[in-house]
């Protein structure tokens, strides 16, 4: 079976570094590790408009910040496929015939729609659109066959809803669909990055975001006034590591050959974490350090950014190449998906056939 890839984020902002970590550092690598026949990275402003339906000029505007990320992160339009939901008209045909395949209940129970309904104060004024946007993530991934999906953690519910679409549709219209696989980051740390507040997930929409094209000095600005132990006050004390934001992002950013370069007195993070707990060490000093974890990782990112933003016309023919290309596959599978809902009228001879004998 082909291996293929599926994944996207929302035109809502700028990425950040929790996008980057729980995502976008590993579809560059699965992208250059050469092992899958497809990539797919979608845009997904029709989703982006399900809670911004009164702002679509925000959207239009991310469109190019999130292509740009991708580019400066590595993501090479030779090898992935980097495409707009909106202008696979597929992908809302397939949503329609999949709402009949999940419940109204069945959607309330999912926990990140749950939040994400609190975080918006929709209450009970939920847009239908999305209400429903997990079954339009359904559609976006099994459009394109992917059998793998990386994102982060806050995405396991979407992957587990088409999962079970996945099942239902095959069990009801005979095997068509591809039953795809999460790819979770391998690193705690990754799978749900705070905000720099220490707040429970950097999100755009929450205003607590380190940037991947941040300027150095608003980097190290954010890094030195991040959330740290707020009972660690003086150095002696012994510090917490739990809910400490300063080392959970060196839980994800940091390597051993970071110590060489900017803190030699420690061999590994394990030895600088057991000073920290022990006492001894300040938050100054840690924060100094990530900074420059930070700004070593950032740096290169911000200036291939630099270069793509000079030529924005390549970046939507990039972007217009794409989509045409997950166009043609996306209406590859719609084939299928009508043949064997047996929606496929015009090219059924048989049926034509049989009804026009019913009346001989
Ligand atoms: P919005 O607030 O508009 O929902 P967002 O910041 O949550 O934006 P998305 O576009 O919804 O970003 O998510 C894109 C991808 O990035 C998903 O795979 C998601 O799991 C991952 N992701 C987003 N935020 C984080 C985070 N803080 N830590 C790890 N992964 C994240
Ligand atoms: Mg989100």
């Amino acid at each position: 079976m082909a291996k293929i890839i599926l994944t996207g984020d929302r035109p809502t902002g700028r990425l950040h570094v929790g996008h980057y970590v729980g995502s976008l550092r590993r579809r560059v690598e699965l992208q250059n590790s050469g092992e899958y026949d497809k990539i797919y990275i979608m845009i997904a402003d029709a989703q982006a408009l399900t809670d911004n339906a009164d702002n679509p000029e925000k959207v239009r505007q991310n469109i190019v910040e999130v292509a740009l990320d991708y580019l400066a992160c590595g993501l090479d339009p030779e090898k992935s496929n980097l495409f707009i939901q909106s202008q696979i008209p597929e992908l809302c045909e397939l949503s329609f015939y999949y709402m009949n395949l999940v419940t109204v209940s069945r959607l309330q129970r999912n926990p990140t729609v749950k939040t994400e309904i609190k975080m918006r104060n929709f209450e009970t004024s939920i847009p239908v659109g999305f209400f429903t946007y997990p079954i339009s993530q359904a559609a976006d991934i099994t459009a394109f066959h992917a059998t793998t999906v990386p994102v982060g953690e806050d995405q396991m519910p979407m992957i587990e809803q088409t999962k079970e679409i996945v099942h239902k549709f095959n069990t009801v219209y005979g095997e068509t669909l591809t039953d795809p696989d999460i790819l979770l980051p391998d690193n705690a740390a990754c799978m749900r990055l705070p905000g720099t507040d220490g707040k429970a997930k950097m999100s755009k929409s929450l205003g607590n975001c380190i940037y991947l094209s941040e300027e150095p000095e608003e980097i190290r600005k954010k890094v030195m006034s991040m959330f740290t132990d707020p009972n660690h006050l003086k150095i002696d004390d012994p510090g917490s590591l739990e809910g400490n934001t300063v080392f959970t992002y060196l839980d994800a950013f940091c390597k051993e050959e970071h110590f060489e370069r900017y803190l030699p007195e420690y061999p590994n993070l394990d030895e600088l974490k057991a000073h920290y707990q022990r006492g001894g060490l300040g938050d100054v000093k840690v924060k100094k350090f990530l900074n420059h974890v930070l700004q070593e990782e950032l740096e290169p990112i911000r200036s291939r950014r630099k270069e793509y933003q000079k030529d924005v016309g390549y970046v939507y023919d990039v972007l217009k190449k794409g989509s045409e290309a997950a166009q043609a596959a996306a209406a590859q599978t719609l084939d299928q998906v009508r043949r064997a809902m047996k929606i496929n009228y015009f090219e059924d001879n048989a049926l034509i056939e049989e009804q026009s004998k019913k009346y001989q």
